[in-house]
């Protein structure tokens, strides 16, 4: 496993043989299992798997946020080496946004709902380092979580508007035992907010249920997982939604696959989940 963070050594690794394929999973480090499944389902389709680890300054709205984001680089490339990668980019900001940096992506409609009303510039600053990321290392298919829904919904975007030559693949979210879909922001939640946490879960299983019983009111199925939300004392709900999965707009009757997504406070720490439902 090579580990770089300059960018000419992470070119020259992944053009030192033209004829292999190479896989991609960026990443902002504090690795657990759910990063690891991406490495894995990489690992299983290309001959070569590029991983990146950058805490992204761009897509933090909140520096605060930012201050708090756990690392630890030592554990990830452990982790990384047991699960097979190649290649590992760990820049450091300068080597990302040297001075003068000005150049920046916006995608449109589909950032301006959920995580982008929620988070001002945040999809800005993804979409900038992705396609930074997708020029440094230049891979056939891009590894992301589907745990980020929008986020996927955003690059999907981008690689068609901007005829990016690759393929984006978006994978399952992986939970801890009682629900909680991993994060390395989990970390950060009290005792008491880690136990409450899975009350996002089971507000998504409740509507999931409801759903498979006939229930096609969004608002309806909104204002169930609304109840399960508000029975934990620590929750504060910053948005409860049922979209179209890839125009991420607002639904009344669920026709076709729909998107419930949600971002709640779980006391300070702020935490998304989602599930899809196929009508
Ligand atoms: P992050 O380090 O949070 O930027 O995440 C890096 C990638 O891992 C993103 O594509 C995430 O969507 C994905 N990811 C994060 N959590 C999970 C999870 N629990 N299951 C699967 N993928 C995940």
């Amino acid at each position: 496993m090579n580990i770089y963070n300059n960018i000419a050594d992470i070119r020259q690794s992944r053009w030192a043989d033209p004829q292999l394929s190479w896989g991609l999973v960026p990443t902002m480090g504090y690795l657990h299992e759910g990063h690891i499944s991406l490495v894995e389902r990489a690992r299983q389709e290309n001959d070569r798997v590029g991983v990146s680890i950058f805490v992204n300054p761009t897509q933090f709205n909140d520096p605060k946020d930012l201050a708090v984001y756990p690392r630890n680089l030592e554990r990830d490339l452990a982790m990384l080496q047991a699960a097979g990668a190649d290649l590992i980019w760990t820049p450091t900001p300068e080597q990302v946004y040297p001075p003068e940096y000005q150049t920046y992506i916006t995608v449109e409609t589909v950032t301006q709902v959920l995580e982008g009303a929620a988070r001002p510039g945040h999809f800005r600053g993804v979409a900038t380092v992705v396609a930074k990321l997708f020029n440094v290392f230049q891979p056939h298919r891009a590894y992301f979580g589907q745990k980020d829904a929008q986020q996927v919904a955003v690059i999907k975007r981008m690689v068609q508007d901007l005829n990016f030559n690759l393929t984006v693949i978006s994978c399952p979210t992986l939970r801890e035992a009682d629900g909680l879909a991993m994060s390395s922001r989990n970390v950060n939640l009290t005792p008491e907010a880690r136990q409450q946490a899975t009350c996002l879960y089971q507000a998504l299983s409740a509507a999931k249920a409801a759903f498979e019983q006939g229930e096609r009111s969004a608002n309806h199925l909104r204002q169930m997982m609304t109840v399960v939300i508000q029975a934990a004392p620590l929750a504060r709900i910053d948005y409860i939604s049922i979209t179209h999965p890839d125009t991420l707009m607002e639904l009344e009757t669920l026709e076709q696959t729909a998107l419930f997504s949600m971002a709640v406070f779980m006391g300070k720490v702020r935490l998304i989940d989602n599930m899809q439902m196929v009508s």
